[in-house]
């Protein structure tokens, strides 16, 4: 029987996200969604790194569970503006997941800022926690530049303004495929991918 894995998110499109690319690394995990778990607690994400808060957020979810628990914190981090958003990616313009005043205000940020300094990273660290302590994190990025004004209608948040290096178009102009096989969520869970599997095994 395969193993159950406790994805600490409800959010649907990153639950699809792993699936995929977990499926595609040949895990045989059953990956629960914390839909599963109502009482399960809101972690807030209150680290300064990004693999101080996936493993915040494993470790919760693996000892209210008493599963295994996957956990990732990803964001942008622009060169101009010396790293940041980093972490606070989700909430830079104030409100959470405000995904179109977060990419307005980093544009309006970096309006002055000349072409030949408009590189900036998208960061993922993913986490594995177990109810006996063990945990583990890895880490995953994705080098680019940003645009001047959106491009592209697919994926979320800065993607309409992010062309990866050695690329012509943003990551909001690829598809799901395509994305993932570069981005650094996609790096990151490809990394987690063996490390889970070994632990499962242990
Ligand atoms: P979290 O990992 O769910 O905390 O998301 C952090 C924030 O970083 C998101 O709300 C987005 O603003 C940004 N972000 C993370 N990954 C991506 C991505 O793949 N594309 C665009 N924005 C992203």
């Amino acid at each position: 029987m395969a193993s159950q894995v406790v994805l600490a998110t409800r959010n649907r499109k990153k639950l699809d996200e792993l699936h995929r690319i977990l499926e595609a690394e040949g895990l045989d995990v059953e990956i629960l969604s914390l839909d599963a778990f109502p009482d399960a607690p809101e972690v807030p994400e209150t680290e300064s790194t990004f693999a101080g808060n996936a493993l915040l957020k494993a470790r919760a979810i693996a000892q209210a569970t008493g599963l295994p628990a996957v956990a990732d914190d990803s964001g942008l981090c622009v060169d101009a503006l010396n790293g940041m958003p980093g972490v606070l990616s989700a909430r830079w313009a104030g409100g959470h997941g405000d995904d179109d005043a977060n990419l307005d205000l980093v544009l309006a940020q970096i309006e002055d800022t000349p072409d030949r300094r408009r590189g900036a990273s998208f960061m993922c660290a993913a986490a594995v926690a177990l109810p006996d302590g063990t945990e583990r994190v890895v880490e995953g990025s994705v080098e680019g530049t940003l645009l001047r004004e959106r491009r592209g209608e697919n994926g979320f948040g800065y993607d309409p303004i992010f062309v990866p290096l050695g690329h012509d178009v943003t990551t909001a102009q690829m598809s799901a495929a395509e994305k993932d096989a570069i981005s650094h969520r996609g790096r990151a869970l490809r990394s987690l991918a063996p490390v889970l599997a070994e632990l499962l095994a242990s």
